[in-house]
């Protein structure tokens, strides 16, 4: 199974239980470069050492214009 079918298959949103999507992030060719992107929150959540860091005080938002 590949990670994209894994991610959207098994892990949600820990904020809305939405569907996330696995993206990749910028240009680079690292793995750390992507991120798994919640559409309803309008949120990213990292991927560390291939763990998904599914946690709202983590999550960054894909809005920074917003609030500060
Ligand atoms: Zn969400």
């Amino acid at each position: 199974m590949k990670i994209e079918e894994f991610v959207s298959e098994f892990l949600v949103c820990p904020e809305c239980k939405g569907r996330l999507e696995y993206k990749k992030q910028g240009g680079e060719e690292s793995a750390l470069a992507y991120i798994l992107v919640c559409p309803n929150c309008q949120v990213y959540y990292s991927i560390k050492d291939g763990i998904p860091i599914l946690l709202v005080e983590e999550a960054g938002t894909l809005n920074p214009g917003r609030g500060r």
